[in-house]
């Protein structure tokens, strides 16, 4: 069975959002749609299923909602990489740069084991900061990256040539130039 799959037609682009000359490509139409959703879904569960994956790392927020559904069928643990200040034990912290100013992530310190094998998942790469700060935060607690994916690439933004530069294999189910 085949889980070629192409996304774009369930995106829907939403033109100077948050601000003017961004083409914000909205996945909440995708996840509206019943079979888009489960198609989406399906994709990274076929491609890590026999990888042995034992947890999947999303980030906050958008990550969370592929994140989770794709842990569960692969019988792994699910992981939250969350926005500073939001999670309540023990944690590592990691600040990335943002057009304007800086952002920190967080990850609890007992969530990953050393050694362990893990996927990590966020809506869209752009610039790659926040995937890159996220590696980071994994790394530190010595679990190993199998891949990092997302739904969306924008290639033209450098993010996932970054990522690669740094070692990781990139994996998206569609791109926008
Ligand atoms: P980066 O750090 O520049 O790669 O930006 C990626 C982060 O910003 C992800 O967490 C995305 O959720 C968010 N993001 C940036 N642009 C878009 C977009 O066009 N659609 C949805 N999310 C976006």
């Amino acid at each position: 069975m085949s889980f070629q799959f192409d996304p774009r037609q369930y995106i829907r682009t939403v033109p100077d959002w948050p601000v003017q000359g961004v083409q914000f490509r909205d996945i909440t139409t995708l996840l509206e749609h019943k079979l888009g959703f489960r198609q989406t879904i399906d994709c990274y569960v076929h491609r890590y299923f026999e990888a042995d994956i034992d947890a999947v790392v999303g980030i906050d927020a958008r990550g969370f909602i592929i994140g989770a559904p794709i842990a569960y069928e692969l019988r792994s643990s699910f992981v939250p990489v969350r926005k500073k200040g939001k999670l309540p034990g023990e944690t590592v912290c990691e600040s990335y740069e943002l057009e304007y100013g800086s952002a920190e992530i967080e990850m609890h310190t007992d969530a990953l084991k050393p050694g362990s094998k893990v996927i990590l998942v966020d809506d869209l790469i752009a610039t790659g900061g926040t995937m890159l700060a996220a590696a980071r935060l994994i790394e530190k607690l010595g679990a190993s990256i199998v891949e990092v994916c997302a739904i969306v690439n924008l290639p033209d933004l450098g993010g996932s040539r970054k990522l690669e530069e740094a070692g990781y294999k990139v994996f998206s189910l569609c791109e926008y130039e």
